[in-house]
């Protein structure tokens, strides 16, 4: 059972008591976490397979950085509630793919197909959505920016260049990281 203890913006903190059985025996187990709204990530990878890296400026680096596009789901936590009580979120998710990548880069994609979903811990609670994409096109002038976001473009990156860039921590975010080189190494190993 789930109790939600306090609730602003984006977040909820959860109280949640559950009967779990492991090895037929069951515990009761009480556990507190804070849960957001999922993201999603899109691997976009051309007939050369190089994977399209987005460059944006990230306020938690104060610096740029290089990034799969992607994006919340949700602006608030009303849309996502609705969205769980209605069993829409899988539709909603794959409508954000489409969005966020039109509007970061202007590129429209068709047929995103679900890669990995990324969980980022026991005590934190925030999904993280990765679509692979093969079938797109480059709109000119084609991207929309939400107000404070800055993607200066985009670049293509082969599977070298993007385990340089992870090394070289041109790549800051970690769960990308893992993502991007599981992706690598399981196409190496085929
Ligand atoms: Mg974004």
């Amino acid at each position: 059972m789930e109790k939600t203890l306090y609730k602003n913006g984006i977040f909820e903190f959860i109280e949640e008591e559950k009967i779990y059985t492991i090895n037929n025996s069951s515990r009761n187990i009480k556990r507190f976490f804070v849960r957001r709204p999922p993201g999603i990530r899109a691997i976009i990878v051309n007939d050369k397979n190089e994977i399209l890296l987005s460059k944006e400026y990230r306020y938690e680096l104060e610096t740029f950085d290089y990034r799969l596009p992607g994006g919340k789901v949700f602006d608030n936590l009303e849309d996502y509630q609705k969205s769980v009580k209605d069993n829409t979120l899988l539709d909603s998710i794959y409508n954000t793919v489409t969005k966020e990548v039109k509007e970061e880069v202007g590129i429209k994609i068709k047929n995103p197909i679900l890669y990995h979903v990324s969980h980022a811990g026991s005590s934190i609670v925030w999904d993280l959505y990765y679509f692979l994409i093969n079938d797109y096109k480059i709109i000119k002038n084609g991207q929309e920016l939400e107000e404070n976001e800055i993607v200066e473009g985009f670049v293509w990156k082969n599977y070298n260049e993007i385990i340089k860039m992870c090394i070289e921590k041109q790549i800051h975010e970690e769960r990308t990281i893992g993502v991007l080189l599981s992706y690598i190494l399981e196409k190496q190993n085929n």
